[in-house]
């Protein structure tokens, strides 16, 4: 029991002693601190989630849906997947505020949206991703405009014979599967400047089974063959031509797309804030995840050059940063640093092949389990559940 004594110019009671809760009670309740969240992608919505309940979360995101990009490829040769993986906004936070708007200039702490508005928040989370080349990630902010590109993109490439795709990464790789999931019969082409698919990080016998399967489908893969020029057509459009390698290997086809580029998303950085913006555009943070040099600035996911740039990892750091800014509202306890994890990947290739690497672990993931972790559901329905969502099913849902 606290003994309060309190008095009111009015009141003619003796002094009394207050309860606890009554004590709290009568004490105006201590302001939330606002954090304003940059960004709806893969790491923002798990920062906003976890934390409205603590504070008062504002999420700015200028597009009207999040998108499930995982499964952008999917939706590309099955255009049927359109409405599974595009989840609106609205049940996303319970307590917090969503602003439809792009940030325009974000200096510590003050963020100007394109609409002129300003805010003043306690704490600020960048997390405004990377764009990536059609059709593996959207540059338009309205889901039917969205769609409406997908679906012309499926249109051409489902009358073209023959398909290159521009770089064996992971997203050249899954395209290649995709289509020849879907389309036996066309000839598909990967192409890569390196002497090898995937990318560095990833183990050789990882590579040599992806390389392996991809034969079997009959995709013709060229690697080591930088071009002379870039194909004489936009990407994603129905008009053949043919392109020379630096070989003098000549590649005729009808569509090609682009499958490589990551770039940050971090221009509207100003002030204190963009020295920590690097030349190539990531963001340094700190073990923390906070900004370098900033207490209360964070960066999640793939603008940040804290980890790999995947979903996985942005919602682990996520979890962090979300930690850590309630280590510094409360003002106890020290902040938690965040640990990446090994490379570790799954390679689907369509909707039961693939292969993949864990960390520690010697055997490569099998296709039948790529197919269950990723191929079949293309973890659908793991983040429609974070919008609160049920999403329907491809065979009902109708191309
Ligand atoms: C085809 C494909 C398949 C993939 N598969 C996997 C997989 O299986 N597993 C995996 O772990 N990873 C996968 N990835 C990687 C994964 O998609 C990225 O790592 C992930 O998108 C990063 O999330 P993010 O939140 O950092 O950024 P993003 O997802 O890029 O989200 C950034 C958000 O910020 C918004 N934004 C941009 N600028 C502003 C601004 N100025 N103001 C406000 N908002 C802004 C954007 O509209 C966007 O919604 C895949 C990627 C691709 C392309």
């Amino acid at each position: 029991m606290l003994c309060v004594t309190y008095y009111l110019s009015y009141s003619v009671y003796p002094p009394r002693c207050l309860s606890q809760m009554e004590f709290q009670m009568s004490q105006p309740a201590p302001a939330r601190p606002t954090v304003v969240v940059i960004g709806g992608g893969y790491g923002g919505v798990h920062v906003a989630k976890a934390l409205d309940d603590d504070a008062r979360v504002v999420l700015v995101e200028p597009k009207d849906a999040f998108v499930h990009n995982v499964a952008a490829l999917r939706a590309l040769v099955d255009p049927a997947w359109l409405p599974r993986i595009y989840y609106p906004y609205d049940r996303l936070l319970a307590r917090g505020r969503i602003i439809r708007d792009r940030a325009a200039k974000v200096d510590a702490g003050r963020v100007v949206l394109a609409s002129g508005e300003e805010l003043r928040p306690d704490y600020i989370v960048l997390a405004t991703g990377s764009a990536y080349p059609f059709p593996a990630k959207h540059d338009v902010d309205s889901a039917t405009a969205a769609h409406d590109k997908v679906r012309t993109a499926h249109a051409a490439l489902s009358t073209a014979h023959r398909v290159l795709l521009l770089g064996a990464g992971p997203v050249g790789i899954e395209l290649a599967g995709e289509i020849k999931a879907v389309w036996p019969d066309k000839h598909v082409t990967l192409l890569d400047v390196a002497d090898d698919v995937l990318g560095e990080r990833f183990r050789p016998d990882l590579k040599a089974e992806l390389r392996r399967q991809l034969a079997g489908l009959g995709v013709e893969l060229m690697l080591s063959s930088p071009l002379r020029d870039n194909p004489p057509v936009p990407p994603g459009e129905l008009r053949p031509f043919t392109v020379v390698t630096q070989a003098g290997a000549e590649v005729t086809a009808d569509i090609w797309f682009r499958c490589y580029g990551v770039s940050p998303v971090s221009d509207y950085l100003v002030g204190e804030l963009a020295a920590a913006r690097r030349p190539d555009g990531f963001v340094e943070v700190t073990p923390f995840l906070q900004v370098a040099g900033q207490d209360r600035v964070f960066a999640v996911g793939d603008v940040s050059t804290a980890d790999h740039k995947m979903a996985g990892a942005a919602n682990r750091q996520a979890q962090v940063i979300a930690d850590n800014i309630r280590t510094l509202i409360s003002g106890e306890g020290d902040l938690r640093p965040h640990e990446p994890a090994a490379p570790g990947i799954v390679v689907p290739i369509g909707p039961h092949g693939g292969s993949g690497q864990r960390p520690g672990v010697e055997d490569l993931v099998a296709a039948e389990v790529v197919a269950e972790l990723k191929g079949r559901d293309m973890m659908v329905d793991r983040f429609a559940g974070l919008f609160d969502i049920i999403p329907p099913d491809p065979a009902a849902a109708g191309g």
